[in-house]
């Protein structure tokens, strides 16, 4: 399905567009979302052309998306969030409007949360450093969940200039999960939360478009 919208996130990032800008740097810029739906609500978007959809994550870029978590930590620093959520609509079948990649970023007010799994024996994907497996109580008709296997790695709070690519490598591992499950779209969801407070290890899940969310 085509986008009806241009990218105006693109007018943002060359100041043709106002926006209410909270962090930038070379690589990535983070504004507010134009319509909040949460007390904080701003989307962090790669300064680079050409990335439409989660889709186009492949092995090259993997740090330009792992930078989109890096610049949510450097904003919830800024804004003293303590907790936050991360989603991502992938694709117009999963919900996504403007056509440039975007990771939202919104205070813990914002519903649902949704709780991490253990490990099921469905499992999807796996290499060294990453595992993807059906979580124990879906929420919709595909969820898994995608998990980093390092165990200094156990929240979106760890995320480092030295480990972009093992957090940009979460988008990829869910773009392989998506094919594998025949999905056209689907939504992307992190909860982020203080080591101590937080299960485990970081836990993406990826959700089929049939998940409601206000997003
Ligand atoms: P999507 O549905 O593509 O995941 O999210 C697009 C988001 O962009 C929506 O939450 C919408 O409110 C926001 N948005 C759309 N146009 C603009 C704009 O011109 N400026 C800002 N700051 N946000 C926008």
């Amino acid at each position: 399905m085509d986008f009806v919208v241009e990218d105006v996130f693109r007018q943002i990032i060359t100041g043709e567009a106002p926006a209410d800008i909270v962090y930038e740097d070379e690589y990535t810029m983070a504004f507010k979302d134009i319509n909040p739906k949460a007390r904080f609500h701003a989307l962090m978007v790669p300064k680079v052309d050409g990335l439409v959809t989660g889709f186009d994550v492949h092995s090259e870029n993997l740090e330009i998306f792992g930078r989109l978590f890096l610049a949510a930590k450097y904003v919830s620093d800024l804004e003293d969030l303590d907790t936050y959520k991360l989603h991502m609509n992938v694709g117009t079948l999963g919900g996504q409007v403007v056509p440039r990649v975007h990771l939202h970023q919104l205070s813990s007010d914002y519903a649902p949360e949704l709780d991490c799994s253990m490990p099921t024996d469905t499992v999807y994907y796996e290499d060294e450093a990453t595992i993807a497996y059906q979580h124990e109580n879906p929420v919709c008709d595909q969820h898994v969940v995608i998990q980093l296997k390092d165990p200094e790695l156990v929240s979106g709070l760890d995320i480092r200039e030295t480990n972009l690519e093992a957090f940009g490598n979460l988008f990829w591992v869910a773009k392989s999960v998506s094919q594998q499950l025949g999905l056209e779209g689907y939504k992307l969801f992190m909860n982020v939360a203080p080591n101590e407070t937080s299960s485990p290890f970081t836990c993406f899940h990826l959700l089929s478009p049939d998940y409601k969310t206000e997003l």
